[in-house]
């Protein structure tokens, strides 16, 4: 079974978006994974076709209602065989990062809640035993672009969409560190030369030279990941 995305937002025209091109995009049109998106005003109600309301309790702005909601996320699982995980995209939920992005892209995929206005009814979030995810502490006006972030991290890692499945391991976070520095031709550009070791062709002392400076870079920028890491290794 391939990996598959579920979407449910109100602007599904958004999708795929900046996902159809390049190697995502070509991931998609190969079968490598798969997308199918519902338009949540399909499941709305009435005949004002609403999808949300006040807030009980006062306060500014629209819910969306669990009546739509609920119908739409047990749409999007009957129409799958494997899917089971339910996300809801919210600046309240666990931060992603690339262990979260890499356990995601082991499963068969998810169904992925977009938000708008104030966000979703709360009984929604629990019947349906729905995970909260935040691109970061930040407020969207939406939960498109967080899903379309998570997706372009989630899709890289599949079989068949990243050529080079070596630069994977490398990157930033693989093993906790952030990325050593690059360096490409010309050797010597507006008078600033690269850094000896990298010319000298000695495989041994280059890793080293890398490790040495992801680990420097990791102390001196992000020192939460640094004693994540000590905790972990
Ligand atoms: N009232 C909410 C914010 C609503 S923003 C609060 O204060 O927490 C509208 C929608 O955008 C949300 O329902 C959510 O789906 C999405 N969104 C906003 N910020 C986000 C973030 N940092 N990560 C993921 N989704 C976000």
């Amino acid at each position: 079974m391939v990996w598959t995305a579920h979407i449910l937002s109100l602007f599904p025209e958004m999708f795929p978006g900046p996902l159809g091109h390049s190697l995502a995009g070509k991931g998609l049109e190969d079968g490598a994974w798969n997308l199918t998106v519902r338009d949540i005003r399909d499941f709305a109600i009435g005949k004002h076709r609403n999808v949300d309301d006040s807030p009980f309790g006062g306060g500014a702005g629209m819910v969306m209602r669990p009546d739509v909601l609920g119908p739409a996320i047990d749409a999007a699982l009957a129409g799958s065989d494997n899917v089971t995980r339910v996300i809801y995209f919210s600046p309240r939920g666990r931060v992603m990062d690339q262990a979260f992005v890499r356990e995601l892209s082991d499963g068969p995929g998810a169904v992925m809640v977009c938000g708008r206005f104030e966000g979703v009814d709360q009984r929604v979030l629990e019947t349906r035993n729905v995970e909260e995810v935040s691109l970061g502490d930040f407020i969207l006006s939406g939960g498109e672009i967080a899903a379309l972030a998570l997706l372009d991290a989630v899709v890289r890692l599949l079989p068949g969409v990243t050529g080079n499945r070596e630069s994977l391991e490398e990157e930033s976070f693989a093993d906790g560190l952030l990325e050593y520095p690059h360096y490409t031709r010309p050797p010597v550009w507006e008078g600033r030369t690269v850094p000896e070791v990298l010319l000298s062709g000695h495989h041994e002392k280059i890793k080293e030279w890398r490790l040495r400076q992801s680990e420097e870079l990791t102390k001196e920028r992000r020192r939460d990941l640094w004693d994540r890491r000590k905790r972990n290794f």
